[in-house]
C-alpha cells in the first residue's frame, strides 16, 4: 500500500514524487517508458525568462532558481549555464511586437530590457546586421534536458520513490475508498494518485475517469550541429519566438524554437517537415552567420501537450476524490521543477507558494471532446 501512486516519469511527475517523499509519504512512480524519455529529456533546454507568457513570468522566476540551485534538491547541477539571453527584433513591426510582449512580462516581474543593434552586438559579437532591435535578460541560459532523467533516477532513489521504470499504467479503478492501479506490476493500492502524463494526459483522464480535458499535441523539432569553434555566448530568441539557439560547452549548437514535424500523441514524433526544418535552420543562419558553414548532425522532434488556453492544469480533479494532474505547461522544462513542489504542497495541506491552475476550467462536455 502506497500514500500516492504518481503516473508519467516526465519533470513533472519526478518533481511532485520526489517532494511528496521527502516529506514522509511513500510514493510508486510508474513510467511506461524510462524516466525523462518524452519530451522532458528530449527538449531545446532553454531556460528562458524571457519567453515566457507574461501570466507565467512569477512561476519561470522560481523555475529558474530550482534550476540554479539543482546541487541541492538534484544532487546534480544537471548542466545548468547562465548565459544570459538575446531576444531579436529584425523587422520595425517585429521591434514593436517584442517591445509589447517584453512590456508585459516586465510588468510581471522579469528582469528585461530593451537595447539597441549596437549593444546586442557587443553581448553577442556573432550576431548578423540584421537585427533592429533586441532585449536582454541576465538571467537566461540552459541545462542539459538529456541528463535529466539520470539525475532524477538517482534523486527518487535517494527519497525512497518506488520506481517502475517501463511499466505503463494499464487502468486504474477505485475500491473501497482507494485507488487500484493496474500495470505489468500486478495491482498495486494508493490513497492517492497524481497523473502526469504529459500529452497522453487526455487520453489517461478520460480512460480513468471519464473527464475530458482537450490538449492539442505539438510535435516540436530540434536540431544539433557538428562542435564548432566558439560563435555563439548568449541564448538567442527572436521576437516571433520562432527561435531558440545556443552553443553547448561541447561546442554543438542546438537549434530550435517549436517548428513543427509530423506525428501525435500515440506514434510521437514520425517525420520531420523539410520545409520547416529548412525555414527553422535558415532563420538560426539569418542571425549567427558563421552557421551557415555549420553541418547538422541530427534532427529530432518531441511531443507536448498543450490546453486550449496554453495555460497549466496543476491542482486536484474535480469529482474524482485524492485525484490530482500536472501538466499543460508551455516551457515546462524552466517552469516544471517549480510545479511540481508547488503541486506537493497542496497534496501535503500547505499553502502553495504561488497560486496552483484548477483543472476544472479545462474540462469540456465528454460529447464535446469526441
Ligand atoms: C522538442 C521540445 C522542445 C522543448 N523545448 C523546451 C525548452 O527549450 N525550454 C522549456 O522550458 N521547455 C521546452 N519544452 C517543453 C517541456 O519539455 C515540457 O513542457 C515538459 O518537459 C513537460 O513535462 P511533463 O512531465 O509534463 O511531460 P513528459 O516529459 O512528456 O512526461 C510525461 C511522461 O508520462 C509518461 N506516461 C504517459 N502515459 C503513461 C502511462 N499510461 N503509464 C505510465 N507513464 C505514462 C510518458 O512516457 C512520459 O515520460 C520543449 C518540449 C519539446 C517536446
Amino acid at each position: 500500500m502506497h500514500d500516492t501512486i504518481v503516473v508519467g516519469g516526465g519533470i513533472m511527475g519526478c518533481t511532485v514524487a520526489l517532494h511528496l517523499a521527502r516529506a514522509g509519504q511513500r510514493v510508486l512512480l510508474l513510467e511506461k517508458g524510462g524516466l525523462c524519455m518524452q519530451a522532458s529529456g528530449v527538449n531545446a533546454g532553454t531556460l528562458s525568462i524571457q519567453i515566457k507568457r507574461a501570466a507565467l513570468i512569477p512561476y519561470a522566476l522560481r523555475g529558474w532558481e530550482l534550476w540554479r540551485d539543482a546541487r541541492d534538491w538534484l544532487g546534480s547541477d544537471a548542466g545548468f549555464h547562465q548565459t544570459g539571453g538575446l531576444s531579436l527584433a529584425f523587422t520595425d513591426e517585429e521591434a514593436a511586437m517584442l517591445t509589447e510582449r517584453m512590456e508585459a512580462r516586465k510588468r510581471n516581474g522579469a528582469p528585461v530590457e530593451m537595447i539597441g543593434a549596437n549593444r546586442a552586438h557587443e553581448l553577442e559579437p556573432g550576431l548578423s546586421d540584421k537585427p533592429v532591435l533586441a532585449s536582454w535578460c541576465a538571467l537566461d541560459g540552459y541545462a542539459s534536458s538529456n541528463e535529466l532523467g539520470n539525475s532524477l533516477r538517482g534523486a527518487l532513489a535517494r527519497a525512497g520513490v518506488q520506481v517502475r521504470e517501463f511499466t505503463a499504467l494499464d487502468g486504474l479503478e477505485r475500491e473501497d475508498g482507494q485507488y487500484v492501479a493496474r500495470s505489468a506490476a500486478g495491482l498495486q493500492r494508493a490513497r492517492r494518485v497524481v497523473l502526469a502524463g504529459g500529452v497522453w494526459l487526455e487520453t489517461l483522464l478520460r480512460r480513468d475517469f471519464g473527464i475530458a480535458i482537450p490538449l492539442t499535441c505539438r510535435v516540436n523539432q530540434v536540431s544539433v550541429t557538428e562542435r564548432l569553434p566558439p560563435i555563439l555566448h548568449r541564448v538567442l530568441g527572436v521576437a516571433t519566438g520562432l527561435l531558440s539557439l545556443k552553443q553547448s560547452r561541447n561546442g554543438t549548437v542546438i537549434i530550435g524554437g517549436g517548428w513543427q514535424g509530423k506525428g501525435d500523441a500515440e506514434r510521437g514524433g514520425t517525420e520531420v517537415i523539410p520545409e520547416n526544418l529548412v525555414g527553422n535552420l535558415r532563420l538560426a543562419s539569418y542571425a549567427i552567420p558563421a552557421l551557415r558553414e555549420a553541418r547538422v548532425v541530427r534532427t529530432w522532434l518531441g511531443v507536448e501537450g498543450s490546453t486550449q488556453d496554453e495555460m497549466p492544469i496543476v491542482g486536484a480533479l474535480p469529482g474524482a476524490p485524492e485525484a490530482y494532474v500536472i501538466g499543460g505547461v508551455r516551457g515546462g522544462f524552466t517552469i516544471g521543477p517549480f510545479m511540481g513542489k508547488l503541486l506537493a504542497q497542496h497534496m501535503l495541506g500547505q499553502e502553495p507558494e504561488m497560486p496552483i491552475f484548477d483543472p476544472a476550467r479545462a474540462i469540456v462536455p465528454t460529447s464535446a471532446a469526441a
